[in-house]
């Protein structure tokens, strides 16, 4: 596959979104230009893509014209406003997309308003762009297992809920799949099958209330003092991702998320079992 993105400068939002692109297809060539190149890339965009493991540092701003004669599979508009000039690419391209998004370059106020300008757009263009490409997300680190979104929203539905009912940790050991999931949980003693029921009740009651899942990309040590880090790889990034959904839970993770609690269906307990102090339980979401 042939990516090319283009904005005008090929400075901020092009940069960030030919970054995302390679990161999420690794395999593929991506190439970004403006119809205007300005001398460099933004400092800024640079240090938001640092800061979600994603190195553009190497990049240069290039010209439109050093690839009207190619093929591209994809060529992706990124400029936002109608004030922009939108580059118009002739060349042979299968598939056009444009997605606008505001130029954080334009954004005014103080250093750190501007920079988190920058990471707001960054993690708008992480989100299309994933979307857009979701055959391959995006790996954030290591890990890049396809998660069925729904079971794992869940799963952070029944951890919450875990920890809330029993003060216990959250799951240490969990598979996470579309058809069956399980998770063991470390417990003083096996529960009731009415607390079992009202596990179930609670988590399903947490779905219909309808929440927004939302990300968020923060500092470590500021994570730190939000959520749990203790289950965090060594080699995690200094910027994490958090994932909150609604009021009830926070977690930091990378994993792939539903949007509202909605569309995760409703949560069933097909089996538990106890033995030496953990409760393994099997569920699943339709
Ligand atoms: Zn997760």
């Amino acid at each position: 596959m042939r990516y090319l993105v283009l904005c005008t400068g090929n400075r901020c939002r092009s940069q960030m979104a030919h970054g995302i692109i390679r990161h999420i297809n690794p395999g593929s060539e991506v190439c970004s230009a403006g119809v205007r190149p300005a001398s460099e890339v933004h400092p800024l965009a640079v240090k938001v893509m640092a800061e979600i493991g994603i190195d553009i540092s190497s990049h240069y701003p290039k010209s439109i014209n050093e690839y009207l004669d190619q093929s591209w599979d994809y060529v992706i508009t990124v400029c936002g406003g109608a004030k922009e000039n939108c580059p118009a690419f002739i060349g042979n391209v299968k598939n056009r997309i444009h997605i606008g998004f505001d130029d954080p370059d334009a954004f005014s106020g103080t250093e750190e308003q501007v920079i988190e300008e920058f990471r707001r757009v960054r993690d708008e263009i992480l989100k299309a762009m994933s979307e857009l490409f979701q055959d391959e997300r995006p790996a954030l680190n290591s890990h890049n297992k396809i998660e069925h979104p729904q079971a794992h929203s869940a799963e952070h539905l029944l951890n919450a809920t875990m920890v809330k009912m029993f003060g216990c940790p959250r799951s240490r050991n969990a598979h996470v799949e579309r058809k069956k999931s399980k998770c063991d949980y470390i417990l003083d003693s096996e529960p009731t099958a009415e607390e079992v029921a009202q596990i179930e009740a609670k988590v399903n009651e947490a779905i219909s209330l309808n929440m927004d899942v939302t990300v968020e990309f923060m500092p470590r040590e500021i994570a730190a003092g939000i959520v749990d880090l203790s289950k965090l790889p060594e080699e995690a990034s200094e910027t994490l991702r958090l994932v909150r959904i609604g009021d009830y839970d926070t977690c930091a993770c990378i994993g792939n998320h539903v949007l509202n609690t909605r569309e995760i269906g409703t949560f069933r307990i097909i089996s538990h079992s106890f033995a030496d102090g953990v409760w393994r339980v099997r569920w699943k979401v339709n």
